[in-house]
């Protein structure tokens, strides 16, 4: 299995990492997305990866993060997102939820960011909530290269939106929850060449998990469901989404 979506080096995870990469490995985790908020992340997702080559690192400024960014943050989050060790810009995207930062100030970061991706020819992680209308929007104005939409749980329209503009979309522990509503269904309408599965840990831990705190040894729980929503055996599952992961990624 792989996990695309995972904050190993949070404040939460990053002192146990060891023993949180040990557990993933354990559980038949064999490749993890790493995802980074800010350059001291980063700074740590570089010294781990020298000992984990399995971890794949992605860098970004989260659109819940932005209003203590200033002008030298911008610029070094620039330079990082340039190194090669770094393969994907995010998670990027809007946040309507909250509203610590305003939509033009989102928007903005945004479009900042996929420019980046554009320039650099790296895939998208993009963090979408409450804002389905605007996302699609700057992502139809803006984007020129592929990516992910981290954690989906919206409409089979928004996704057939999402799918028929290149993107892919990333289920999680949300999937598994008893009152998962519409995601099973929508899921299963999609196409197993277009799905990723992530546990967004430390966050949204599965069933029978939930309220615990999350880590990439419960993907397991994620990946059962979404191979029971496709109909599928999750061997042919992992053969898609690891496939799905080389192309995207160029790994
Ligand atoms: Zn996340």
């Amino acid at each position: 299995m792989i996990d695309t979506h995972a904050h190993i080096t949070c404040d939460e995870l990053f002192p146990q990492a060891e023993d949180v990469l040990q557990r993933a490995r354990d559980a038949g985790v064999e490749r993890i997305l790493c995802i980074c908020l800010n350059p001291e992340e980063v700074k740590r997702a570089f010294a781990l990866q020298e000992q984990y080559p399995w971890l794949d690192i992605a860098a970004g400024y989260h659109p819940g993060d932005l209003y203590e960014l200033d002008e030298k943050a911008w610029n070094d989050m620039e330079r990082i997102v340039q190194d090669e060790r770094i393969l994907a810009i995010g998670e990027i995207g809007l946040d309507y939820h909250w509203d610590d930062v305003d939509k033009e100030t989102q928007k903005q970061a945004f479009i900042t960011q996929i420019e980046w991706a554009n320039r650099l020819h790296k895939p998208i992680l993009i963090h979408m909530r409450d804002a389905t209308k605007d996302t699609l929007e700057l992502l139809k104005a803006h984007k020129q290269v592929n990516g992910i939409m981290h954690c989906f749980s919206g409409s089979i329209e928004t996704a057939r939106e999402l799918l028929a503009m290149g993107m892919y979309l990333s289920v999680g522990g949300p999937l598994t929850f008893l009152n998962a509503r519409g995601i099973p269904e929508v899921i299963s309408q999609c196409p197993p060449d277009r799905l990723f599965l992530e546990t967004d840990c430390p966050y949204l831990t599965p069933h029978p998990h939930r309220g615990k705190r999350n880590e990439p040894m419960y993907l397991s729980y994620t990946c059962d469901k979404l191979a029971e929503v496709l109909d599928m055996e999750t061997k042919a599952l992992n053969a898609h989404l690891r496939e799905n992961y080389r192309k995207l990624f160029h790994i």
